[in-house]
């Protein structure tokens, strides 16, 4: 398989791959279990009927309970799963988000288990568009399952899945169960390196993807690839479950980001995720240069990665913006990059010591 991408072959030996992702590295190749392994080795005590307080409560106490799990060396076949988990707990606080649904900043409040729709135009059922072994992905990636769901809670003018995130595409209703079926024979028999979640966006489907690790017995290391506009509730929910980060860090400016994914608060929401995803798991951040936008978005986004996390993270500065959508509608979007403008991304990636690039 590594004949398609023979840098993937080696990726787990670069430096920069080692010290950003140690424990990928490990949960990929069954050294170390999956986090949300542990969450389903967490018991509690709490009755999943309780009211929301006491479920959060309780949710608090298991997590801090995880801490300490994730700290201890384990053989993955010595684990033991409880009933109720932690990860049951995650399970039912999603299925209660659903009702009232603020997976995501936008907070439509809509009752989604009663069909109602909000911003991402998605009722309480998932939908597939694809689901393969993505080749294409960064190196330390690849061979990776990738998942790609309908919907977004962006609109992004530009947006190259628009078939997918503006539902051109019908897709297939599916559930944890059937998922869970798919991830496990895409690990143990195509070999893939994680599962990555994106779409359109995770986040909308937070409680199916919770149910598809409830129901997931094999060891593989879960990657969430998204807009980071996830709610803080979404955060606490994904922290015990994710162990990679993939985040699609597109704005410098509010502005620019209210006017080409008509989205609000994008900076103060996507930093604090950024920085809560850094505490709970590991990051590799991309970056897609807008042709225009160097220093509205590309230089405050390479300056506060460089700020915050240094070269603990990965970063991707991507080159491939095309015009797609309705990107010719927009004078500032409407051509790709020039080499001028990446050999200028990359000049203040130097310049702020980023060195840990993809
Ligand atoms: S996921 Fe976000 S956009 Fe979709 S209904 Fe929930 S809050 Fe709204």
């Amino acid at each position: 398989m590594y004949f398609l991408r023979p840098d993937a072959a080696t990726a787990f030996e670069d430096k920069g791959v080692k010290k950003a992702f140690s424990r990928y590295i490990q949960v990929s190749t069954n050294q170390k279990p999956a986090r949300f392994i542990i969450s389903k080795t967490i018991p509690i005590s709490v009755d999943l009927n309780a009211d929301d307080l006491a479920l959060l409560e309780a949710h608090d106490k298991a997590l801090d309970e995880y801490r300490n799990a994730e700290k201890r060396p384990v053989k993955i076949d010595d684990l033991a799963f409880k009933s109720p988990s932690l990860l049951d707990l995650k399970v039912e606080l999603s299925r209660r988000i659903l009702k009232n649904c603020h997976f995501c900043e936008r907070r439509c409040g809509v009752d989604r288990t009663a069909g109602k729709k909000g911003f991402c135009n998605l009722n309480g059922i998932s939908r597939l568009s694809s689901e393969f072994l993505h080749m294409g992905e960064e190196a330390c990636l690849v061979p990776s399952h990738t998942i790609f769901f309908i919907g977004c809670s962006f609109y992004c003018v530009f947006c190259q899945n628009w078939t997918i995130s503006r539902h051109r595409e019908a897709g297939t209703p599916v559930t944890g169960k059937m998922l869970s079926e798919i991830v496990k024979k895409r690990r143990l028999f195509d070999k893939s390196r994680n599962v990555n979640l994106v779409g359109g966006e995770p986040t909308p489907n937070t409680h199916t993807i919770l149910d598809m690790l409830k129901e997931l017995d094999v060891n593989i290391p879960v990657v969430w690839n998204s807009n980071m506009y996830m709610h803080k509730d979404t955060m606490s929910l994904l922290d015990g479950v994710v162990d990679m980060y993939l985040t699609d860090f597109k704005y410098g400016s509010d502005r620019c980001a209210r006017r080409l994914s008509k989205c609000e608060n994008y900076w103060d929401i996507t930093t604090r995720n950024h920085l809560l995803a850094k505490q709970h798991a590991e990051l590799l951040i991309r970056h897609l240069v807008m042709p225009g936008h160097m220093e509205c978005c590309t230089r405050p986004i390479i300056e506060w990665i460089a700020g915050n996390f240094g070269n603990e993270v990965r970063v991707n500065i991507m080159s491939q913006y095309r015009p797609e959508f309705e990107a010719f509608k927009h004078d500032d979007i409407k051509r790709v990059i020039t080499g001028s403008e990446m050999k200028m991304a990359y000049k203040i990636a130097k310049e702020n010591g980023l060195t840990n690039l993809d």
